[in-house]
């Protein structure tokens, strides 16, 4: 709990100490509420998830005859998690095997970052992973990938001068003839020409369940908080799309911009499935609604 303190803290301070302030002031009248919605605002969480906030805190505040500070603080506090918990729900691996993870995100995200959490995630669980180096489009992340997968004794699938789909389709097979747990399939963040990206990935999507009937039993969006609004363009093109069944969302360390995920809550509450605080491999945590919110206000 303290690293995820330590994670959020930039975010933290930019709720958690004017909103201190706020309360500090004693006066609970309309000057407090706009301040209020200026501070949510500026940690990007979004027109409505804030309207929805103040509201709420507002007959938060009727019904129970609230005046006091620390009143007034839980009561946000207690908003806060009733809008964030619908978007806790952890991944359950649900006896597929393998179970077959796409991965996609925009490059830059975390990706490849998180492919190598989460491949560490599930190993600690005793569970055997297997990574499909799919983004073929950047010999970099097939790269980063391959290099990680030496270092951390994972299986790599790899192949030079073949196509994405084609990639995870053989990393499939390999995965059922080596009796994998878990197949981590990585997408292209980008294509030379950007406009066909969604149209390549809903390729990809097929050419899974082609693979592996039922496949993919999950798929993820990896999203940078450091995005703020533009996040939510993203989860919902995505989503469009491909039907997106959890979210990761990254890079909440070093962001004061963490209040996005509200704005998730509210605009299109697809399962936090983990949240990234750091750049090492096992800053990738489940999210917990109370344990985050904890975090911001504490
Ligand atoms: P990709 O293009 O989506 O595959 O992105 P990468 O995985 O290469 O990540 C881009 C950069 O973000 C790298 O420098 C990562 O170390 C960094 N990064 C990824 N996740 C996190 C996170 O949770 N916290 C921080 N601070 N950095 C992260």
């Amino acid at each position: 709990a303290a690293r995820l303190k330590q994670g959020l803290a930039k975010t933290r301070d930019i709720l958690n100490t004017p909103v201190s302030g706020l309360f500090a002031g004693g006066k609970i009248d309309e000057a407090f509420y706009e301040e209020l919605e200026t501070v949510l605002l500026s940690a990007d969480v979004g027109v409505s998830a804030t309207q929805y906030l103040l509201d709420d805190l507002r007959s938060r505040v009727k019904r129970d005859k609230l005046d006091d500070a620390a009143q007034l603080k839980q009561a946000l506090r207690d908003g806060l998690q009733t809008l964030l918990t619908p978007l806790e729900s952890p991944l359950s691996l649900s006896g597929h095997k393998p179970y077959v993870i796409m991965m996609t995100g925009v490059n830059g995200a975390g990706k490849t970052t998180t492919i190598g959490k989460l491949a560490k995630y599930f190993q600690a669980q005793g569970k055997s992973v297997l990574l499909a180096a799919g983004d073929t489009f950047r010999a970099a992340a097939r790269e980063q990938l391959q290099v990680w997968g030496e270092r951390n004794n994972v299986t790599v699938i790899t192949q030079e001068g073949q196509d994405s789909a084609a990639v995870i389709f053989d990393a499939i097979q390999a995965a059922r003839a080596r009796g994998i747990d878990i197949v981590l399939a990585d997408t292209a963040g980008r294509l030379p020409t950007q406009l066909h990206l969604m149209e390549e990935l809903r390729k990809i999507k097929r050419v899974i369940a082609k693979a592996e009937p039922g496949a993919p039993h999950e798929t993820i969006l990896v999203l940078d908080a450091n995005t703020g609004q533009n996040a939510i363009a993203q989860v919902k093109s995505f989503d469009d799309a491909l039907q997106v069944s959890g979210l990761v969302l990254t890079k909440l360390d070093g962001t004061a911009r963490g209040g996005v995920i509200a704005a998730i809550a509210k605009t299109r509450p697809i399962p936090v499935r983990f949240i990234g605080v750091g750049e090492q491999l096992d800053d990738l945590r489940p999210f917990v609604a109370k344990e985050f919110v904890e975090a911001l206000f504490e």
